[in-house]
């Protein structure tokens, strides 16, 4: 049985700024409880822990360590009893030639993009299970359907979790799991400050819709997919980059 929004724990890695705080504030808004965690804190955490004490909580955690992730996952348990909703959004990109790339960027990205996402899910699906119900989504990209020069880490990673939102899809569904990746375009983030002026202005150019994504733009689809309205839709992964790859 899927509980009502404002019975609905919703647990966001990454929370803190960028996309993450798009989806936090989203759920929010919605009626949510709404647990997030990063490694550091940000005035906007600070915000929500003022405007909502009964429906939020951060915690530091370093997801791509596990037993940071396992115990994060562990304490919003104990917290907040439940998690309903699962919204694995940290990630990190790292960009550079390939031939140039070394080892610490590789680790560093793939331990938080497919070790830390595999930690956090494995860890909130048993409560899932437990309760027969639940929703995943992964935070992908379309870099890792479509591939971006300089950054072949990253999207390795991003079509690994396409990857692991299919396989969990099957496993997890006659459960009344739900499991489906969002892949984004180019978002305004401090991610894609790499990017410079004339990559993003190209970006828009050839974008149908004309410009850059933003947070909200994307949250509003992930609220869709972890929501009660979504009774039919799992393992897919849904393009949210203004038609850019059409
Ligand atoms: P961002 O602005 O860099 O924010 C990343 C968030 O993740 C921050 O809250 C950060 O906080 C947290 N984080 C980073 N490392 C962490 C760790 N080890 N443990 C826990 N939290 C950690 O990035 P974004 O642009 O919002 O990206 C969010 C997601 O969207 C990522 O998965 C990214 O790949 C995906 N995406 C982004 C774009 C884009 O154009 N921006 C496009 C497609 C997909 P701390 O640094 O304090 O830990």
């Amino acid at each position: 049985m899927t509980a009502p929004i404002e019975a609905r724990v919703a647990l966001v890695t990454g929370g803190s700024r960028g996309l993450g705080a798009g989806i936090v504030e989203d759920l929010l808004a919605q009626g949510y409880a709404v647990a997030t965690c990063s490694r550091s804190r940000t005035d906007q955490v600070e915000v929500w822990e003022k405007e909502f004490p009964d429906r939020f909580s951060f915690l530091s955690a370093d997801v791509s360590v596990e037993a940071d992730a396992t115990r994060y996952v562990k304490d919003v348990v104990q917290r907040w009893g439940r998690i309903d909703v699962l919204v694995n959004n940290a990630g990190v990109a790292g960009e550079g030639m390939i031939a140039l790339t070394d080892d610490g960027l590789i680790d560093r990205v793939v331990d938080l993009n497919i070790k830390g996402t595999l930690y956090v899910t494995r860890a909130a699906s048993r409560t899932m299970l437990a309760r027969r119900s639940g929703a995943i989504v992964n935070i992908s990209s379309v870099v890792g359907l479509s591939g971006y020069r300089g950054l072949s880490v990253y999207s390795a990673t991003k079509a690994a979790l396409d990857g692991m939102t299919r396989s969990l899809a099957r496993e997890l569904g006659s459960r009344g799991i739900t499991v489906n990746s969002v892949a984004p375009g180019y978002l305004r983030t401090e991610m894609s400050h790499g990017l410079d002026e004339d990559q993003l202005k190209q970006i828009e150019r050839r974008t149908p819709l004309g410009r850059l994504g933003d947070a909200q733009d994307v949250a509003r689809v992930v609220s869709f997919l972890v929501s009660p309205d979504n009774k039919f839709m799992t393992g897919q992964v849904l393009v949210v980059d203004g038609g850019l790859s059409s």
